[in-house]
């Protein structure tokens, strides 16, 4: 599933393609995705051009003198940047067509992602407007986590991964993070220290800043036609390693479910 550092990547990689580009035709193809894509796109966007592309959490965001398009890949989403005659495959739903002649073309076999139109900022939309700060930037810091986290009965992994909170921390991040910080994933949130919030935000940073760095060499050709990008695998220190030895003790990796997610700690490092 693209995590926050494959959108970043997917942002990064699009963004000079696409940007001060002029949209010719909207296509959709299949308009059932998590939520049906808005009819009318294409006469809202043909002779526009794109002035910006931009992330927040998870959605894209492509920005155009009349309106913002939002996409979400969902659990299996890709954006390509191809010639807009590159043959078209089953799952290829929805593409944005341009004057010189290339397209963005959005492939999602499981259809749990979404294109959707806002005309107005779409920082304000209702899926947006509610979202923690973004890891990477100095608003998520350890002061905020450690104030949100005070009396809270939640685990310390629920509620790094609340996109209240902040957003961007999927399941993998969650697990590394807490790993690199020494912080028991089951510890509640509200018993973790000030020392703990500290290392664990900077752990955040770090892992997902890593991610994205990865992401940089492993998804850097967007314009080729062979199926979608691979996403990448980073390097796990605890995640899906149960059983094998702890890298900085050499114990057993214990696995466990919270909040219906599976969970890789160690049991030494780990407080
Ligand atoms: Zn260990």
């Amino acid at each position: 599933m693209p995590e926050l550092p494959e959108v970043e990547t997917t942002c990064r990689g699009i963004k000079p393609h696409i940007k001060d580009n002029t949209i010719s035709k909207v296509i959709v193809r299949n308009r059932s995705l998590r939520w049906p894509i808005p009819t009318g796109l294409n006469n809202k966007l043909k002779q526009h051009t794109v002035t910006d592309v931009y992330r927040r959490s998870k959605y894209l965001l492509i920005k155009t003198d009349t309106g913002t398009l939002i996409i979400h890949l969902g659990m299996s989403g890709s954006l390509r940047i191809l010639d807009s005659t590159a043959a078209v495959e089953k799952h290829d739903h929805f593409e944005l067509q341009f004057e010189n002649g290339i397209c963005l073309r959005l492939r999602d076999p499981r259809r749990f992602g979404c294109v959707l139109w806002e005309k107005n900022d779409p920082l304000q939309h209702k899926l947006l407007v509610k979202l923690g700060p973004e890891p990477l930037t100095d608003a998520f810091n350890a002061e905020l986590l450690y104030e949100k986290s005070r009396k809270r009965k939640t685990s310390i992994k629920q509620f790094i991964m609340d996109a209240n909170i902040v957003v961007g921390v999927g399941n993998i991040y969650a697990s590394e993070s807490l790993f690199l910080a020494g912080v028991h994933p089951k510890r509640l949130a509200g018993k973790i220290t000030k020392k703990n919030a500290t290392d664990l935000t900077a752990a955040i940073k770090k892992i997902l800043k890593q991610a994205i760095k990865q992401g940089g060499t492993t998804l850097k050709d967007f314009t080729s036609s062979e199926g979608k990008p691979g996403y990448f695998k980073q390097e796990l220190k605890v995640y899906d390693r149960k059983a094998e030895p702890c890298v900085n003790c050499g114990k057993a990796i214990t696995q466990a479910v919270i909040g219906q997610r599976s969970t890789f700690y160690c049991t030494h490092c780990q407080k």
